[in-house]
Formats: structure tokens, C-alpha cells, sequence
């Protein structure tokens, strides 16, 4: 469609803690649903509910667009004999192609939604829209303006000047008319002329100085060929599809709050007897990505992506390509809500819902990225035990389990052994045990290397039940003879940055080098040899994943990684400053092996950080091709910083007995006022390892370029900041919003979340009555959660989420709901 009136993007806002604002939202109801029930109650609109979803043509459904579509779909669900049409805004003859149609029809299916028999075309509507045209011309209220489009810009005035008339305004209605049809007959260049309607050059709101109705456009249009070569404005041609298909609520984003007016003027002005009203709700804007069509297109024709469904892409196809159910998605946008006020979403929300709805429905495998061969010696060659091994934790209320092979030949992930353990290293190491999942405990006996001296075997014996009991740690593992082949493609962020349109720099520049590793020879157990493609599973320790259905064939299995376990990414983004800036080299991989000691179940480094320690076997994709990572180091760790004099000691301390990784107190211990702050705050009570993160990822970013050796905070303040976040008082994003804050007034934390309304609502019986009113609203779907639906989980949240404006811990309200729900 033609765009000239229509705002190209948003202003950039600021960062809100929640969607869901106050924007005059009844209890649990949003205030687009209270204004339909409204109109319901009153009558107005002949007790009809009419919405559409009206996408143009011209790319790929994103995550913004599923929520315009939850909204009017889900509207029409709800409200008896309600309606929600499909409609392909399709008035702009030089974007649009069939193959867009398509795969929007598809994701708007796969999403579960229906349109019924109502599939529409604004094209179709082009003779009605033409006809209204002339009707205008015919009451004066349009006329054919000959000057150029420069004049025309010129003549409309400004913010402080009215505009002045054309000297074609005042043309007979005569000379309009025959114009009017020449300009249809394709007598004229393109440019040659406009129609205009004859509104008010005087009015403040500039959209209604006689705006642009139709435009000359000698271009073929994708379904109407070469019938037309002139194309109605969007202004012009959204009102009247709206009216002429009777719509009554007619959704969409803030920016077009501006133009309401004029979609007032045409739907009055139009022979139509039903009048739509447009309501206006705030976009979703994701951190992490970005989402207007015409940006990722520059993705897609510059290679930066292998397409709108690569599985980095916040498209639909992407996040169906990656994964992520439609059911994920739905929970979601139920999550976040619709409000007035716009914001930006932390991209955390979205990783939270898939998780919530994969914990239910993965089954769990195990699969090894870094393989490192183990024999067992006291497993006598050929000899196989099959282990019946659950697919579901005891947590998750599923049934299932597979047989798994255990031979003499094992594989264990690489980075689960290390020969000089740290204290409280809980896995493989000369000398020591570990649980196999699902399996025996083993004890590695013998460390077998190769002429590089590098460790190619283990040899390890399962030692009795008895002696087992204190073992810690249990690590995945296959059976070497057993195991098949497989790739698995381990997804991050697209961007390095929350906002990568924030700056005048090009959007791309931000683009996460690191988005995509490859690991082309992991190993995974046999049980999904014969699993449909499209499988979703989770492998134990490292994350969920999806069988990719486009380039997994029989005798090659990829695996398209959905989501990690947990947040890696800040961990992930230190490791990278690390490796870059201190040259930490091998040395750094086996300090990262140590990253996390001490977890029961035994836990290991992120994937990524797993294929940055074996390079040899991972290529990191060339899709972000010249990008530069733009990681803002931390300060006091720029290149080959030595460690300030006289903080060995204190190095060591945080390494051995606080329980901090070697990058964690290496990047402390690099400048003592760092390593000042820390003992400082750490002594506010917080845990060292929180106030570790906090210091080393959260700091440098709150002080935007100043040093953060010298807040105007202290210590202690952030530590009670910590502290805060810990206890659950203060969700991590309400938290940032605080050390911004701190950061630039030095402002005590507690005084700034109490005068911002940020106090998270952690306290149980403060939540019971709220998870206990969400419940007795929804019989039906807790009944569906009981017969086995445990998906339906994130929808509850969801509800209690709203309730509390966003304010709820969504951790402890998912504790209630289960208690609750049985
Ligand atoms: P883009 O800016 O990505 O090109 P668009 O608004 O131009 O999006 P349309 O095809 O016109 O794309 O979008 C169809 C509908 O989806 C519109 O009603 C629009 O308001 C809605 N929509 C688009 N982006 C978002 C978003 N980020 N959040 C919520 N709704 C959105
Ligand atoms: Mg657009």
C-alpha cells in the first residue's frame, strides 16, 4: 500500500517494568475488551462484534504481528456470534506478492486461529473505493491537484503555519470528474497527478490539510495484472475496507492514533451504512530484535539470515522453524497483555513462556556435543544393559520412559572432565566419581592421551551402591556404539544490544556474530531414530531442542536448539569479553568448565561456551559476515589488564571460598575499587555470586561510559539492591530500571522502587487470594489443566500477571498455581 501518510515507526520509548500498565483495564480485562463489552451492553453497533487482522502483504508475519492476531481472533472466540476477518491489505501494487499471502495464511492457522468463510482482499474492493472516489469529487469534497509532489509538500505548511490552497483546488466538479477518469484511463505519467480530499489547510492535525486519496502508479499489481494504475492511500483505503466489510472495531497501533481523525472523515463521508470505530493499543516492541517487515527484509536480501523462517528471526516461521509452539506464543501474548502505554518487552518474558511450555511437553534425552570416549573396563566387550529410563522428571505429571543402551564404550561431553578440579567441582577428574544419568556411578581410573598430550580417553569402572551414596554430581553420557550422529545448531540472540534501533547507527551493525554455532558431530542416544520430524525434546543439561524439519533427512539428524535451560546470555556475553580481552585462551575453557560448582545433578557450561572451548569441532556460522560484536566490555577488564597489585589474595578468596568462577574474579580483581565495591556490597548481605553478576554485567551498563569503579552509590546500596532482587522484592527488570536510577541521582534502591511502584509482590498469602479468584474464573480450563492440558499453565500466570499490573513473582505464582491445580 502507499504510505506516505503513515508514520514510518514509532518514536523510541522508554522502558516501562511491565506491558501491562494501568490503561483503564478493568479486573483481569484488558481496556479494548471492556469497551466491546460496553458496547455490547449498550447496543451500540446493532450488538455485532466485528474485528479483522488486515496485514499487507509484503513480508513475514513477527511476534508483534501474533499479537494484534491474539487480540482480534481472540476477541472473536470470546464474544458470542463475534467475527474476526482476515483481510490482505493489499493496495500497494509495488511490495506485495502471492507468496507472502501464503505463508501468512499459514502462520495465522498454525497459530490456531480461524476466519471461517471470511478471507478478504483489499483489492478486491478497488471499483467500490474508485466509485466512492467520484462520489466525493461529486459533493466537492475531493479535487484533482496538478502540482508535483514538492509543491504540494510546500503549500501544506507547518507545525506553526497553516497551509495554503493549490491553484487547482478551486477546479469545477466538471474538470475534476474528466481528470479523475483520464488518470484511471492511463492518459497520465506517474506524478502527473493526485486526487486530494477537500478537508482544512487550516486544521492543527496535518493529515487532514486535504490529504493524498490516490496516487498514479504504472505498475502491475500481484492479483488485479494491469487493471489499475492508480492506487488509493492507506488513509483512504483502510476506513473503507473497514466499512464496507462492517467492522465495528477496528485495532491498531499507537501511531496511528494521528490519523483517526481522517478515518473518521472518510467512514462519515462513505455511502456505507455501518460506522467502525478504530481503537488504538500499544505495539509490542522486543528486546533483542527488531520487528518492523521492511527491517528484516534487509535481513533476508542481505544473506545476514538464511531466510523470514532462519530460526533467529522473530518471524512466525522462524519461531515455528526454531521450535517454539503455537501454544508458547499464545501464552505469551496473554503474559504481556494489552495496554496503552508503550514498552519495551524483555525478551526473557518470551524465553520464559517457551520454557514454561516445553517443561511440559519434551520429553527428556541425552545428547553429548563435545564427545570424549570412556571405556568402561569392568563391562565386558559386547555386553549391553538396557536401562529403563523416564522421559519426564517427577515434577512434570507425564508417563514415559525408553530403553537405554549402556555398553562399554561410553561418550561423555568433554568439558565434564577436568584433571585438576577446582574446589567443589562435582564431575569427572582422576580419581573421583560421577552419577551417569539414569545409570551407574563410574570412577575414572585412567587418563589416556595422545601424542599432543591431549586427553583422548577415560578409563573408568562403576564402583558399588554403597560407596555411590555421596557422589554430587551426574552428567549425560551415550553409548558410544548406540549413539547416532547428529548436528545440532545452537541459537542466541540476533543482536548484541536490547535495542538496536536506538542509535542513529544502522540497525545491522549490532547484528550477534555468535547468533548461530554449529556442532556438526554431537552424539545423540538411538530412542529418536524413528521420531516424526518436528520432535521437540529436551537434552538433559543443555536445553531444548527441535528436530529440524527442513534439513534433518534419514541419515542425518539436526537439531535446531529452541532454548536454553536457563538465562545464559549474561554469562555468555562475559565469557566473550573474556576470551577476546584477556587472551584467556585454553586455559580460560577449563577455568569455564568450573564455572558453576557445586550444583546438585551437576551442571555444566552453556553450549556455547562448550563449542567456544573445542573450536576445532564447531564452526561459528558466517551469517553476520562483516558484523563487528559490539559486547560493551566491562570497564577495569579492557585488553591484557594485569591484575592490580596485592588482589592475588583476594583472587583467591573469590575463586576458593566465595565460589566465584576464575572469569568472575579475574574481571573483579582487575581494579581494587571494583574489588572494593564488591566486598561492599557483598557485606549488605547478598550472595557473592549475585552481587558478582550485578558488578560485572548490570554495572558498566547502568553507567553508560562513565567508570563504574566510582558510582555516586555505595556499596552497600548495591548490595541491598541485590539483596532486593534475591528476596523477590524486586524483579530483575524493575531492578535495572533502579540502578539506572542509582546511577545517575545516587539515589537509595528501596526509595526508588517504592516511588516508582516497582515492589514485586512475592509474598504467597498476599497472591493466594488472586491465583484463587483466576482459578474460579476459568472452570473450564482448569478442568482441560487437570485432564491433562498442564500447558494451560502459562495461561494462568498469565491471568495472575495481569491482576497485579505485571507486579506478581512469576516464579512463586507458578509454585501456587500448581499447589492449587493438584
Ligand atoms: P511492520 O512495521 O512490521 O511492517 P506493519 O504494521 O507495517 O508492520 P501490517 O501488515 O500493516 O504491518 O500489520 C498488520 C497488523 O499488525 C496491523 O493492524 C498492525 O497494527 C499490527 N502490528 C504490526 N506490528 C505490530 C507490533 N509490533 N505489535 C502489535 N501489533 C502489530
Ligand atoms: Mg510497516
Amino acid at each position: 500500500r502507499n504510505e506516505s501518510s503513515r508514520p514510518m515507526s514509532p518514536e523510541p520509548t522508554t522502558s516501562t517494568p511491565a506491558d501491562a500498565a494501568p490503561g483503564g483495564r478493568a479486573a483481569g480485562v484488558d481496556f479494548i475488551r471492556a469497551i466491546i463489552a460496553e458496547d455490547l451492553r449498550a447496543g451500540t453497533h446493532g450488538g455485532r462484534v466485528v474485528t479483522r487482522f488486515p496485514p499487507e502483504p509484503n513480508g513475514f508475519l513477527h511476534i508483534g504481528h501474533a499479537k494484534a492476531i491474539c487480540l482480534n481472533f481472540g476477541i472473536a472466540q470470546e464474544v458470542p456470534g463475534a467475527r474476526c476477518h482476515l483481510r490482505f491489505d493489499d493496495t500497494n501494487p509495488e511490495t506485495e506478492d502471492i507468496a507472502y499471502v501464503n505463508a501468512i495464511i499459514e502462520d495465522v492457522r498454525w497459530l490456531g486461529f480461524d476466519w471461517g468463510d471470511d478471507l478478504y482482499f483489499a483489492s478486491d474492493y478497488f471499483e467500490q473505493m474508485y466509485e466512492f472516489a467520484e462520489h466525493l469529487i461529486r459533493q466537492g469534497k475531493a479535487y484533482v491537484d496538478s502540482s508535483s509532489e514538492e509543491e504540494i509538500r510546500e503549500l501544506r505548511g507547518t507545525v506553526t503555519e497553516p497551509g495554503r490552497p493549490s491553484p487547482y483546488r478551486d477546479r469545477s466538479v466538471e474538470e475534476n470528474l474528466d481528470l479523475f477518469r483520464r488518470m484511471r484511463a492511463g492518459e497520465f505519467p506517474d506524478g502527473a497527478h493526485v486526487l486530494r480530499a477537500k478537508i482544512d489547510l487550516a486544521s492543527p492535525n496535518m493529515l487532514l490539510r486535504d490529504p493524498i486519496l490516490y496516487r498514479i502508479r504504472h505498475a502491475s499489481h500481484y492479483r488485479q495484472g494491469d487493471a489499475w494504475c492508480i492506487y488509493p492511500l492507506y488513509d483512504y483505503a483502510h476506513p473503507l475496507e473497514d466499512a464496507i466489510e462492517g467492522v465495528t472495531h477496528s485495532l491498531c497501533t499507537l501511531e496511528f492514533e494521528i490519523n483517526r481523525p481522517l478515518y473518521d472523515w472518510v467512514v462519515e463521508n462513505a455511502p456505507v451504512r455501518t460506522r467502525p470505530r478504530q481503537y488504538e493499543f500499544a505495539r509490542l516492541n522486543l528486546d533483542y530484535t527488531v520487528m518492523s517487515k521492511r527491517k528484516l527484509l534487509q535481513l533476508v536480501n542481505n544473506g545476514l539470515v538464511s531466510g523470514w523462517d532462519d530460526p533467529r528471526m522473530p518471524t512466525i516461521a522462524g519461531l515455528r522453524r526454531r521450535g517454539v509452539t503455537p501454544e508458547a506464543i499464545r501464552n505469551f501474548c496473554d503474559m504481556i497483555g494489552v495496554a496503552k502505554t508503550e514498552s519495551r518487552v524483555d525478551i526473557g518474558k518470551l524465553e520464559y513462556a517457551i520454557r514454561d511450555d516445553l517443561n511440559q511437553r519434551a520429553p527428556r534425552v541425552l545428547c553429548v556435543l563435545q564427545p570424549l570416549r570412556v571405556v568402561l573396563t569392568d563391562v565386558p566387550e559386547g555386553e549391553v544393559l538396557w536401562l529403563d529410563a523416564p522421559y519426564f522428571p517427577h515434577d512434570v505429571p507425564r508417563e514415559g520412559s525408553r530403553a537405554l543402551p549402556l555398553s562399554r564404550e561410553l561418550l561423555i561431553e568433554r568439558t565434564d572432565f577436568m584433571e585438576e578440579p577446582p574446589k567443589g567441582y562435582h564431575r569427572l577428574a582422576p580419581g573421583r566419581a560421577v552419577r551417569l544419568r539414569h545409570g551407574p556411578v563410574i570412577r575414572c581410573d585412567e587418563v589416556v592421551r595422545d601424542d599432543a598430550g591431549e586427553v583422548v580417553l577415560l578409563r573408568c569402572s562403576r564402583i558399588p551402591d554403597e560407596e555411590a551414596g555421596k557422589v554430587k554430581g551426574t552428567i549425560h553420557w551415550v553409548s558410544a556404539p548406540h549413539a547416532l550422529p547428529c548436528t545440532v545448531r545452537l541459537y542466541d540472540r540476533l543482536f548484541t544490544v536490547p535495542d538496536p534501533e536506538a542509535t542513529d547507527a544502522d540497525f545491522k551493525e549490532f547484528l550477534n556474530p555468535n547468533s548461530l554455532v554449529v556442532v556438526e558431530d554431537a552424539r545423540i542416544e538411538p530412542s529418536v531414530q524413528h521420531d516424526p520430524l518436528g520432535s521437540r525434546y529436551q537434552f538433559e543439561r543443555l536445553g531444548y531442542f527441535y528436530l529440524d524439519p527442513v534439513d534433518s533427512t534419514v541419515g542425518r539428524l539436526v537439531f535446531n536448539r529452541t532454548v536454553t535451560l536457563r538465562d545464559t546470555w549474561a554469562k555468555a556475553v562475559a565469557k566473550r569479553v573474556e576470551a577476546t580481552g584477556a587472551g584467556a585462551g585454553d586455559a580460560g575453557g577449563a577455568e569455564a568448565a568450573a564455572a558453576e560448582p557445586g550444583r546438585a545433578g551437576g551442571s555444566g557450561p552453556g553450549p556455547a561456551e562448550a563449542a567456544r572451548m573445542a573450536p576445532s569441532a564447531t564452526r561459528a556460522a558466517d551469517a553476520a559476515g562483516a558484523t563487528r560484536p559490539s559486547t560493551r566490555a566491562p570497564r577495569g577488564g579492557g585488553a591484557a589488564a594485569p591484575r592490580a597489585p596485592g588482589l592475588e589474595a583476594r583472587y583467591r578468596t573469590y575463586t576458593d571460598e566465595l565460589g566465584l568462577s576464575a572469569e568472575e574474579a579475574d574481571l573483579l580483581t582487575r581494579d581494587s575499587a571494583i574489588a572494593d565495591l564488591f566486598d561492599a556490597a557483598r557485606a549488605a548481605g547478598a550472595s557473592a555470586k549475585g552481587v558478582a553478576n550485578w558488578v560485572i554485567h548490570e554495572l558498566p551498563r547502568a553507567a553508560e561510559g562513565r567508570t563504574p569503579a566510582e558510582p555516586p552509590f555505595s556499596g552497600a546500596a548495591l548490595g541491598d539492591l541485590v539483596a532486593l532482587v534475591e528476596a523477590g522484592t524486586l524483579s530483575g527488570t524493575a531492578a535495572r530500571e533502579v540502578l539506572a536510577e542509582m546511577a545517575a541521582t545516587g539515589r537509595h534502591p528501596a526509595e526508588i522502587m517504592d516511588r516508582r511502584g516497582l515492589r514485586q509482590i512475592s509474598d504467597p498469602e498476599a497472591l493466594w487470594p488472586i491465583v484463587e479468584a483466576v482459578i474460579g474464573e476459568s472452570p473450564a480450563k482448569v478442568d482441560e489443566y487437570r485432564a491433562g492440558r498442564f500447558g494451560l499453565l502459562g495461561f494462568f500466570i498469565g491471568q495472575v500477571m495481569r491482576k497485579t499490573e505485571g507486579k506478581a513473582n512469576p516464579e512463586v505464582v507458578k509454585t501456587l498455581l500448581r499447589n492449587r491445580l493438584g
